[in-house]
């Protein structure tokens, strides 16, 4: 088989090419989740676990690729699950972490939530690939890292978490995580979550900083659907938490969340998609505001 990464020579940088993925599975009538229930391939007492990708667009070495389901119950939607519920897919997520790194350099753990970008099956479920390449934007990043190190200019994510902390462009945060919507973002509720610590990867996290990003992660989306008395809800958005094994890395998990105002989307078009310049039309301080109020008032 060929393999599924394929070098752009002008962009210098990799892309996926997996033919197999057009004939997938979309809008089934059963559901390949539940299945895993009913033929007893999960426990009775298993809340949360993952399905191997049935039409995985990478495969070993290359990659793997996993869904993670967040919940048994076929109908709840991740903003109906508890706070400890959803502490049972960040301790997943940090198993899963921890497996792949064994095996790959990137650990990509990711959400596509609305029909509006492509979400095919309803069931509570997340992603994960293992890549044996780190993906541009990633490599990006940890270029910054590298640039700043080389300066002595200190952490990058440290340094924006600081400057952020406490201004008009924190939205919430608790004991060990913040949440920003940082003047830089490409999406007008596009929302940055940090943990307070320097931590490179899920590995490094702590029980309790796992419990505090499940809370946080839920008062966000929850904040996201009470916007403008719930007239965006159920925010569709792209979640994906970003993290290496490189110890001067930081963790971050980024939500592009695409409704820009209720029954509107913002979508990547032509200046974001072919030329990679965003351009956003409102402002990220007063968006800060809103969904800062939005999850207190969610909070009383
Ligand atoms: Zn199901
Ligand atoms: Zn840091």
């Amino acid at each position: 088989m060929q393999t599924p990464l394929i070098w752009n020579p002008i962009l210098r940088q990799h892309l996926v090419n997996a033919p197999h993925r057009m004939n997938r599975r979309e809008g089934a009538s059963s559901c390949a989740f539940c299945a895993d229930i009913t033929e007893g391939k999960v426990g009775p007492e298993t809340q949360v676990w993952l399905h191997p990708n049935d039409f995985p667009p990478l495969q070993p070495p290359v990659g793997e690729a996993y869904v993670v389901i967040y919940n048994r119950d076929h109908h709840r939607t991740f903003t109906q699950l508890s706070v400890d519920e959803v502490n049972a897919v960040t301790h997943l997520w940090r198993d899963l972490y921890c497996d792949l790194a064994s095996r790959y350099p990137t650990v990509m753990i990711f959400e596509n939530s609305g029909e509006a970008i492509g979400q095919t099956q309803h069931h509570p479920h997340g992603q994960a690939f293992g890549v044996s390449i780190i993906p541009p934007t990633l490599e990006r990043e940890l270029e910054t890292v590298v640039q700043d190190e080389a300066a002595v200019a200190g952490f990058p994510f440290c340094r924006v978490a600081v400057e952020l902390a406490g201004e008009v462009y924190e939205v919430a945060s608790n004991g060990t995580w913040q949440a920003f919507l940082p003047p830089y973002v490409r999406y007008p509720y596009e929302t940055h979550l940090y943990p307070h610590r320097h931590v490179a990867n899920l590995a490094g996290m702590q029980d309790n900083e796992l419990h505090d990003f499940a809370a946080l992660l839920l008062r966000v989306v929850h904040g996201y659907n009470a916007l403008y008395d719930g007239a965006m809800a159920p925010m569709p958005y792209l979640l994906g938490i970003h993290q290496l094994a490189d110890e001067r890395f930081h963790l971050h998990v980024e939500i592009l969340a695409i409704g820009r105002a209720p029954g509107k989307l913002k979508y990547a078009a032509s200046s974001e998609t072919l030329w990679g310049l965003w351009t956003n039309d409102s402002s990220p301080a007063q968006k800060a505001q809103e969904l800062h109020d939005a999850i207190a008032r969610i909070d009383q």
